[in-house]
């Protein structure tokens, strides 16, 4: 499954709607400390978002900074009529409390779709915003025609980014779900009924050929920075096995960037009043 692809076409669709839309579209970055990872998944973000025809604004605050003064900042953000989008990239210093922040967030703006409105909303079945990587799963299994009515989808990990939201994405859309975690007692007697796999773990290769169904659809949401380079939770020769797999990189994390700036454009519409929130 081809993510880079469909990510690409999904942003040329974006692009065309963002010069449609009515006002500029401005979203804004938050990262507190200089974690080198974290730098480079905001420069990916700034960079898709320009090229769609959207503002990024790039605030950096030092390690140190007090949670107030966090706290402040997106105060300041919420109010801001030019920014539709608030993204505070995780995970914050230790000394900071990451679901104040969260839940600081307007929920409006929560692209990230983290905040518990946002998440409750999810879990209700009728979403507002929802993080992108979950939504970008669920785009990819639809490109290539998977059937997820009926089927038996297995989800490991159960992050609230990923695995959670994953889960009851695949549930709304009628699967039989299961979730499995570090305490699941046979994860490949649970994987192997699987006709739907979505690892989620951040293990590199914990998903062995052996633990697939032949046949089956697997999403590698997995992005392990190994010595041998970046690779996913799925060793590659269940490729051999598998149905369908996506590719580390080129699968779900460019997915992840498209879903996000559709997600901005959302936002927008939600703050002009074209699209209700379901929370409103
Ligand atoms: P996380 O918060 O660390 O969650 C990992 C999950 O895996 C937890 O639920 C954990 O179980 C479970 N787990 C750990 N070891 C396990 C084992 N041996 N057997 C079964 N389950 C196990 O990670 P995350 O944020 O969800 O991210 C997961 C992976 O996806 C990471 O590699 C991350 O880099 C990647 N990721 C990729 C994207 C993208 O755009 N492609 C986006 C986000 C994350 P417990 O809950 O029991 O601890």
């Amino acid at each position: 499954m081809d993510g880079k692809a469909l990510a690409a076409r999904i942003r040329a669709e974006v692009a065309v709607e963002v010069a449609a839309f009515e006002r500029p579209i401005g979203i804004a970055t938050v990262l507190v400390g200089d974690d080198p990872a974290s730098d480079v998944y905001i420069r990916m973000k700034h960079k898709a978002t320009l090229e769609v025809g959207m503002e990024a604004r790039d605030l950096r605050l030092p390690e140190k900074t007090a949670e107030d003064e966090l706290l402040a900042l997106v105060a300041e953000l919420n109010a801001d009529p030019a920014i539709d989008g608030i993204l505070v990239q995780l995970p914050l210093p230790a000394h900071i409390d990451e679901g104040r922040v969260i839940r600081a967030v307007d929920p409006l703006k929560d692209v990230d779709g983290f905040h518990p409105v946002n998440a409750g909303l999810l879990l209700a079945g009728t979403p507002g915003h929802v993080p992108g990587t979950p939504l970008g799963v669920l785009e990819l299994l639809d490109e290539y025609g998977v059937e997820l009515q009926g089927a038996n989808a297995v989800v490991v990990g159960r992050s609230d980014i990923v695995g959670k939201p994953v889960a009851l994405l695949l549930l709304h859309r009628h699967a039989t779900v299961t979730i499995c975690h570090s305490r699941t007692r046979d994860l490949a007697a649970e994987t192997s009924r699987a006709d739907v796999l979505v690892a989620a773990v951040g293990v590199p290769g914990i998903v062995t050929t052996g633990m697939v169904k032949e046949g089956a659809a697997v999403v590698d949401v997995g992005i392990n920075r190994t010595e041998a380079g970046l690779v996913g939770d799925v060793a590659d020769d269940v490729a051999e096995r598998a149905g369908l797999l996506t590719p580390v990189p080129g699968g779900v994390g460019p997915m992840t960037i498209a879903m996000l700036l559709r997600s901005t454009l959302r936002a927008a519409r939600y703050r002009t009043g074209v699209l209700a929130h379901p929370a409103g």
